[in-house]
């Protein structure tokens, strides 16, 4: 297993929509180890594989609650239900997230407060998931990964704007950016 590096806003494996898993093979079981730890390494509640450059539709995200309950695992070809989102504005104390590919920051969006997503995990078995709040969220900014966004693109427009300026500081905003979990001294 290894630790990998961790994709930065701007390389375009993350803008990209990601293809489907067409067979769950040794590569792919490789590949999910190595989401498992570089996500716990990082750490982070969720990892998809377009961050770990693999434009997959692959996604681990590992979460406790209050309650000391671990909720974790992996999605392979994913598809997701929500409830519509609340209309206004986010409250900054309790809707705000941050992105291991935009390490460091946090930004408050609004979100769906349920979901369902059906997928398979990674012995190809049929899973099916629904949860709300927290859960609800890290599903939701996962599976915008796999669909090449990032939740920086679903800010308003002066936060997003506010992204712009942190990324041209950063040298962010470029193909081929990353950083190391471990080794370079960043969150998500
Ligand atoms: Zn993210």
């Amino acid at each position: 297993m290894a630790v990998l590096p961790i994709r930065i806003m701007g390389d375009p494996v993350l803008h990209s929509p990601a293809s489907a898993v067409a067979e769950i093979d040794d590569e792919i079981r490789q590949l999910v180890a190595d989401m498992y730890e570089t996500m716990d390494a990082a750490p982070g509640v969720g990892l998809a594989a377009p961050q770990v450059g693999v434009g997959l539709r692959i996604f681990t995200y590992s979460y406790v609650d209050d309650d000391d309950r671990p909720w974790r695992g992996v999605l392979i070809n994913p598809t997701l239900w929500m409830i519509p989102t609340e209309p206004g504005s986010p409250d900054p104390d309790d809707e705000s997230e941050g992105c291991l590919s935009f390490p460091g920051e946090r930004f408050a969006l609004r979100r769906s407060d349920r979901v369902r997503v059906i997928g398979t995990d990674l012995d190809g078995e049929p899973v099916e998931i629904e949860v709300d709040g927290w859960r609800a969220r890290i599903l939701q900014h996962e599976f915008d990964h796999l669909d090449g966004i990032l939740y920086i693109d679903r800010l308003s427009d002066s936060d997003w704007k506010t992204t712009q300026k942190i990324a041209r500081k950063r040298g962010w905003g470029r193909p081929g950016a990353s950083w190391l979990p471990g080794v370079d001294d960043l969150e998500g």
